[in-house]
C-alpha cells in the first residue's frame, strides 16, 4: 500500500503524526489484534480529528458490521479491495463516496501481485509468496478473512527477488499465509522446495530465512532436497500450538506429538546448530491440568530456542468459539507464565553456549554504540566497531550474555 501511494506522489509519515489520510491495516488474529486495531482507529481521529481514518484488511472483512460502529472510521476497506486503495480513498475525497463493497475471499483464484516485498532495516526483505489457507485449525479466522490458498507465480517472485540483490539486500524472508501450501493451487506440481531450489541461486542473497511453517511440511523428500541448499538459515519456526494429541485433535491440527518429534529429529540430525522456535496456544477449550502436563513436558523435552505462547481467545464464527469446558483467565495466566519461564530458561541456556565461540552476524542496526544483527540461525548479537557493519556479514567471537543478547569480545 505504501508503495502505490508513493507512486501517485503521496508522502508517507508516521502514523503518530499529523497527517490527512490515517490507514489502519488491522489484523484480527486473534481479539487482543481487534482491540489495538479498534484503539489506533481512535488515536488517528485524535491526532486530526479532520484527517480521513481508513480501517482495511482482515477485521473489516470478517466483522464490517462491528467495525463501522467505530464512529472515528471514515471508510473501510476488506482484504482484496486493498489493492486499489489509492482509488478508492480519492473516490471518497472528491465524491464523498463511501460504500465500498467487500468482495468474498473465497472467490480469489489468483495471487500475483508484484511489489509485496516489506524492507526491513537496510539488510532484510521480507518476501509474501502466498496468500489464504485451507487448513481451518478450529480456533482461527484467517481462512474466513484471507480466502483459499493462492500462490504467487514463480517466475514473478524470482524476478521480484532479483531486484531486492540489485538493490543490495542480502536476505530474504518467505513469508506467506501458509506458506507449506504454496504450489498447492498450481497444476504443475511446482512446490515450496522448487522455489527454494531457485531461488538459492540468486546471485547476491546470502540468507533465505523460512517464515512460520506448517511441521508436515519437513518430510523426507523436503529434507533430502534442502539439504543441498546453501543458504537456507537454520532457523525453523515450526508452529506446534500445544504438546498434547487430544487437544492438537480438537484444534485440528492434523498432526500428533510424535510426528513432530520425528520433524524434529530430522531438522536437527541435518543441521546442528539448527535452533527452533515456535507458537504455542493456552487455555484452549477443555484443555485439562493433564492436557497441559503433557504440553509442559512435550515442550520440555523439545527445548525450544523460543516459544511464543498465546492465551486462547475465542474468535466468533470459530468452532473452537462454542465448545464446551472454556478456560478461565486466571488458569490461561498461570499456564502462559509457566511456559514463558521455560522459553526464558531454554533462551538463555542456548545461548551460553555461544559464549568463547565465533559466530557469523548480518549487522542490521546501530544501537547505543553496537552494531547489531542476527546470527543465520536467528540469535541475535551485538559489537562495537569503529567500521560501520551495517548490512555486512562478519564473523565475531561472543564474551558473554548481555540482555538477551550475544555480546563479542572488544
Ligand atoms: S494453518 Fe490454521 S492457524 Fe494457520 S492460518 Fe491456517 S487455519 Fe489459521
Amino acid at each position: 500500500m505504501i508503495q502505490k501511494f508513493k507512486q501517485k506522489g503521496y508522502d508517507i509519515v508516521d502514523f503518530n503524526q499529523f497527517s490527512d489520510i490515517y490507514i489502519v491495516n488491522t489484523c484480527t488474529v486473534t481479539s487482543i489484534s481487534d482491540k489495538k486495531s479498534r484503539m489506533f482507529l481512535r488515536k488517528a481521529k485524535k491526532i486530526n480529528p479532520r484527517g480521513i481514518v481508513v480501517a482495511c484488511g482482515c477485521y473489516v472483512q470478517v466483522a464490517k458490521d462491528e467495525i463501522e460502529k467505530i464512529n472515528e472510521i471514515d471508510l473501510c476497506i476488506g482484504t482484496n479491495e486493498k489493492s486499489d486503495i489509492v482509488s478508492y480513498i480519492e473516490d471518497y475525497i472528491k465524491f464523498n463516496k463511501k460504500d465500498i463493497d467487500i468482495s468474498d475471499v473465497f472467490k480469489e483464484k489468483e495471487y500475483c501481485e508484484y511489489g509485496t516485498v516489506t524492507y526491513t532495516e537496510k539488510t532484510r526483505a521480507v518476501v509474501k509468496i502466498q496468500d489464504g489457507c485451507d487448513r481451518f485449525c478450529t480456533y482461527c479466522l484467517i481462512p474466513y478473512a484471507r480466502g483459499r490458498v493462492r500462490s504467487r507465480k514463480p517466475e514473478n517472485i524470482l524476478k521480484e527477488v532479483k531486484d531486492i540483490a540489485k538493490n543490495g539486500y542480502k536476505e530474504i524472508v518467505i513469508t506467506g499465509i501458509h506458506i507449506a501450501s504454496y504450489g498447492k493451487d498450481f497444476e504443475n506440481n511446482y512446490k515450496l522446495i522448487d522455489l527454494l531450489e531457485n531461488l538459492d541461486k540468486i546471485d547476491g542473497i546470502e540468507r533465505i530465512r523460512l517464515g512460520s511453517i506448517e511441521p508436515l511440511l519437513i518430510s523426507e523428500e523436503f529434507i533430502s532436497k534442502l539439504k543441498n541448499l546453501k543458504n537456507i538459515c537454520h532457523h525453523f519456526h515450526l508452529s506446534l500450538q500445544s504438546g498434547c494429541d487430544e487437544t492438537l485433535a480438537r484444534m485440528n491440527r492434523r498432526y500428533t506429538t510424535n510426528e513432530f518429534r520425528i520433524i524434529v529429529k530430522r531438522l536437527r540430525e541435518l543441521y546442528s546448530d539448527c535452533i527452533l522456535t515456535t507458537d504455542i496456544i493456552v487455555g484452549f477449550p477443555g484443555e485439562t491440568d493433564e492436557e497441559f502436563e503433557k504440553t509442559y513436558n512435550f515442550l520440555k523435552e523439545i527445548k525450544f530456542y523460543k516459544m511464543h505462547i498465546f492465551k486462547y481467545s475465542p474468535r466468533k464464527g470459530t468452532k473452537a468459539a462454542i465448545m464446551e469446558n472454556q478456560i478461565s483467565g486466571d488458569i490461561k495466566e498461570k499456564r502462559s507464565n509457566l511456559l514463558i519461564e521455560l522459553s526464558n530458561k531454554n533462551e538463555y541456556e542456548y545461548q551460553k553456549e555461544y559464549i568463547g565461540k565465533e559466530v557469523e552476524v548480518l549487522f542490521e542496526e546501530k544501537e547505543d554504540d553496537y552494531y547489531k544483527g542476527h546470527t543465520a540461525n536467528y540469535i541475535m548479537a551485538k559489537t562495537k566497531s569503529n567500521e560501520n557493519l551495517i548490512n555486512k556479514c562478519c564473523k565475531i567471537k561472543i564474551k558473554e550474555i548481555e540482555k538477551n543478547e550475544l555480546k563479542a569480545e572488544q
